[in-house]
């Protein structure tokens, strides 16, 4: 098969990024690399999906990476796994030799599974401030979305289901396969249903995730966890702080102790991220103010500063999102002498700098909800799902179905108009189309 036709299929088959971003995967091994990392490294609290992915796919994700690494020519292709799962060395060992791949141990720490962290630790290569793994001869992609490509090439099987970590105030902690589209309220009731009565959903992860109220919600294709807590947890209740608020104690509070710098994980690799600078910010206006600004710019919202770091539990990191609105409003960036000037070695003290995830546990209160989410079969026959059409990075899928329509699991009901950047989605049962907007399609079960 040439390559343009097995680009096709991994694009006709809606494969995305499936760690949290969606990119459009087949865009990715347009070019190229020297270099493909599988990033099983997931670093966020209480999610086993990737873990799990790797261990019920795992010939897939070696054929997947085999797929991969014949489309980019890539030399070298190396799984990235934590610590926390070096059992898996002894479950890869036999494909490790035979496909001669290499295995990556990484430390416990948050944000191991940060692509800007992975490939410096793999390659000892930075990706440039704002830039992407290709402009170093990387193409990184999380483990679930290798083994998606598998399924893509070998059997045209578009992506329909997802791996998914169901955990938290629920009563048990568990990690399946459902179809994209079913709701958040019918992953609850495969985990054994809710354990408070005033629960809250994170589906982007505990640090970096945003929170939601409406369990109804479904479940998309590049969501790897639903983690559910109750409405008075302390994560909850910094997460919901309105920006008036924030920015209010920020203003009068911050002492300018530079902690959150200090262990800000893009600051200590070298990049110019210094968020106590953007904190000074919050007393100024005009120009010193756009200037102050720049050191939000690249800012990965990774949470550590205000959530770890920050002695005054204060919030820089939604200060640093604040501040990148502005930069972005004004068109404004460091020219490219400053930014020479402030990308910066890798900190000396880096090693000793990185956040265990141990400590995530204990100063976020997540002890309590720490349990193995070990794989289980569930066999959900949801009775309705609502397939989102904007997913994945690019332009959202356009519907080419109408109320009424009877389709079948796997047809295409969003697609793509020529060229644009972005993947058809697809049915993730048989039934009847039962609504249709610009944001999602509902399906009725037949
Ligand atoms: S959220 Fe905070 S710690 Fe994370 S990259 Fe941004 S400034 Fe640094
Ligand atoms: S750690 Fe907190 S108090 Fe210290 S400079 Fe940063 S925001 Fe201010």
């Amino acid at each position: 098969m040439v390559n343009q036709d097995i680009l096709n299929k991994i694009r006709n088959a809606g494969v995305i990024g499936a760690g949290g971003a969606g990119f459009p995967t087949y865009k990715k091994l347009e070019s190229r690399v020297d270099h493909i990392i599988a990033n099983g490294a997931e670093c966020e609290p209480l999610l086993y999906k990737d873990r799990e992915t790797m261990l019920q796919e795992t010939e897939a994700m070696f054929r997947g990476l085999k797929i991969m690494q014949e489309l980019t020519g890539a030399a070298k292709v190396t799984i990235a796994i934590k610590r926390k799962n070096a059992d898996l060395e002894n479950h890869f060992k036999s494909l490790l030799d035979q496909y001669k791949f290499n295995l990556f141990i990484y430390n416990d720490v948050y944000p191991a599974g940060d692509e800007y962290v992975l490939v410096y630790e793999i390659t000892g290569k930075r990706i440039p401030p704002g830039g992407i793994p290709l402009q170093v001869g990387c193409v990184v992609d999380n483990v679930e979305t290798i083994v998606n490509i598998a399924h893509a090439v070998e059997k045209d099987k578009p992506v329909t289901e997802k791996y998914i970590t169901i955990t938290g105030a629920v009563k048990n902690a568990i990690t399946t396969k459902v179809p994209v589209g079913v709701s958040f309220n019918n992953c609850i009731t495969l985990a054994g249903g809710l354990t408070t009565d005033k629960p809250v959903a994170l589906t982007g992860g505990l640090m970096m995730g945003g929170l939601e109220h409406d369990l109804s919600l479904p479940i998309s294709k590049t969501m790897g966890g639903l983690i559910i807590l109750p409405e008075d947890h302390y994560l909850v209740q910094r997460k919901s702080q309105s920006r008036q608020t924030y920015t209010r104690i920020g203003h009068g509070q911050c002492d300018q102790c530079s902690l959150c710098t200090e262990l800000c994980p893009r600051y200590i690799l070298g990049y110019p991220i210094e968020p106590h600078k953007v904190m000074r910010t919050l007393l100024m206006t005009g120009e010193a103010k756009e200037r102050g600004s720049l050191w939000a710019q690249y800012c990965c919202e990774c949470n550590v500063c205000s959530l770890i770091a920050c002695p005054e539990s204060l919030d820089p990191k939604n200060i640093c999102v604040d501040s990148k609105q502005l930069l972005k409003e004004k068109g404004l960036s460091f020219t490219e002498a400053e930014l020479d000037r402030v990308f910066r070695d890798v900190h000396p003290a880096r090693d000793g700098r990185e956040v265990p995830i141990t400590t995530l546990y204990q100063r976020l209160g997540l002890t309590p909800y720490d349990r193995h989410a070990h794989y289980i079969e569930t066999n959900l026959n949801p009775k309705e799902v609502a397939i989102p059409l904007n997913s994945h990075i690019g332009q959202p899928a356009q519907p080419i179905v109408k109320v009424g329509d009877t389709i079948r699991k796997d047809d295409v009901i969003g697609n793509m108009e020529n060229g644009a950047l972005g993947c058809p989605v697809h049915a993730s049962i048989d039934g009847k189309i039962i609504s249709v907007n610009n944001d999602e399609i509902k399906i009725s079960a037949s």
